[in-house]
């Protein structure tokens, strides 16, 4: 039995899970929040209680010796030395990592010289990273990426047709997103088809970030996510993909500088942008139920969007064995699981029964699909942190 600590750096919090591995048991999670703010929030629960605690938080390193005095505090381990490895959620490896690795200097390197592709999220694990190797010098740490599941891609499903030597030169191409959590989906979601040969699964990772995932046998072949989490499907806020001149036009036309344009198309748009309402969806799909116009036609935008990319993926896959909602909305929102499915009913021979769709929500897993239907449907929730604890644990500790 050893103890291993689930990460997630992002530039103002640190999001934490403790597990005695290889049980997989969670003895504590929690998070730091408003890091660099004389407000910073500290969370923790442990076996079935809660703690929240309001204190100055000016860096990482002192969040995570606030993490580290909690623990201790509430008895969850004894001394720091408890704690057997580490693993870091990283958002983008780029072409380096098809998965998960030690943090040494090269990995250092590698994920500094990915900054440009994710400039917040990059530069929030390398701090994050550090903190954590001050605070335990001596226990191995490793990071997990999202994109690692994604690297099985053929070229022809992640170049962009740019010309090619900007490709191969600046590094752009498809990298996706998620990867922890749909590789997490598309292992448990093997046992709802056993006697499938060939597995195929897509996967619908919708949460305020979202993307759909085309699985063969275990195997990423085509992830609707692209360079940067801004492609794909029509997100919370986000637009997901679209003509790159519309674009190029509203820079022209709005007279807004490129930078305010961009952070525009990544947290004005999508729901929010469509309904005017807000970038949470469920006040979307309120807003809808009760007639509210541009919500409506928010919400059958994203149907659409997602129904799409199912139909594309099912061409891709030379058919499809089961369709697995997760996240956020995926896992808790029967209006956009039911947005998502009428649309794919007619041409996929896709059923499924209404009364599961409403009660299949908040952490339950099982069908949506019926018996008859051509494809099965199912609800998963994910659990990308076990993931980077399994890693850490087979890494560091096997
Ligand atoms: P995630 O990024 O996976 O944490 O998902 C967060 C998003 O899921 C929120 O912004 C909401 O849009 C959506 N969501 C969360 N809880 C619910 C719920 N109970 N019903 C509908 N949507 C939800």
């Amino acid at each position: 039995m050893a103890k291993v600590m689930a990460v997630n750096c992002g530039s103002s919090s640190v999001k934490f899970k403790l597990y005695e591995m290889p049980e997989e048991k969670v003895l504590c999670s929690g998070i730091v929040e408003r890091i660099g703010h004389d407000d910073g929030i500290f969370t923790i629960k442990w076996d079935g209680q809660k703690d929240t605690k309001t204190l100055p938080v000016p860096d990482h390193g002192y969040a995570v010796e606030i993490v580290a005095k909690g623990m201790i505090e509430k008895n969850i381990i004894a001394h720091l030395d408890e704690i057997k490895a580490v693993g870091h959620r990283v958002v983008q490896g780029g072409s380096y990592f098809s998965h998960s690795v030690l943090w040494d200097d090269d990995t250092v390197k590698k994920v500094e010289s990915l900054i440009p592709l994710a400039p917040l999220h990059n530069k929030a694990h390398l701090t994050g990273y550090f903190a954590f190797k001050k605070a335990l010098p001596k226990v191995p740490q490793i990071a997990v990426f999202d994109t690692a599941f994604h690297q099985t891609m053929e070229p022809e499903d992640y170049l962009y047709p740019i010309p090619y030597e900007y490709a191969e030169k600046y590094h752009i191409r498809r990298y996706g997103a998620h990867g922890t959590s749909h590789k997490y989906l598309s292992e448990v979601a093997e046992k709802y088809i056993p006697e499938s040969k060939d597995k195929k699964m897509i996967i619908c990772h919708l949460g305020s970030g979202a993307s759909i995932t085309a699985v063969k046998n275990g195997k990423c072949i085509a992830t609707s996510m692209g360079l940067t989490p801004l492609g794909g499907i029509m997100m919370n806020s986000r637009t997901g993909d679209m003509d790159p001149s519309v674009y190029y036009q509203l820079l022209a036309m709005s007279g807004k500088d490129n930078e305010t344009l961009f952070q525009e198309l990544n947290k004005k748009s999508g729901l929010y942008g469509v309904s005017g309402i807000s970038n949470d969806s469920r006040e979307v799909e309120d807003a809808a139920r009760e007639g509210h116009p541009r919500a409506v036609l928010a919400m059958n935008l994203w149907g659409r969007r997602v129904a799409d990319f199912i139909g594309q993926y099912y061409v891709r896959l030379g058919g499809c064995d089961l369709i697995v909602f997760s996240a956020g909305i995926g896992e808790n929102s029967p209006d956009c699981r039911e947005a998502a499915l009428d649309r794919i009913g007619e041409a996929l021979g896709v059923k499924y029964d209404k009364e599961l769709n409403n009660t299949i929500i908040r952490g339950k897993e099982g069908y949506l699909s019926t018996p008859d239907s051509k494809i099965k449907v199912v609800v998963i929730p994910t659990d990308e942190e076990v993931m980077i604890a399994r890693d850490a644990y087979n890494i560091c500790l096997k």
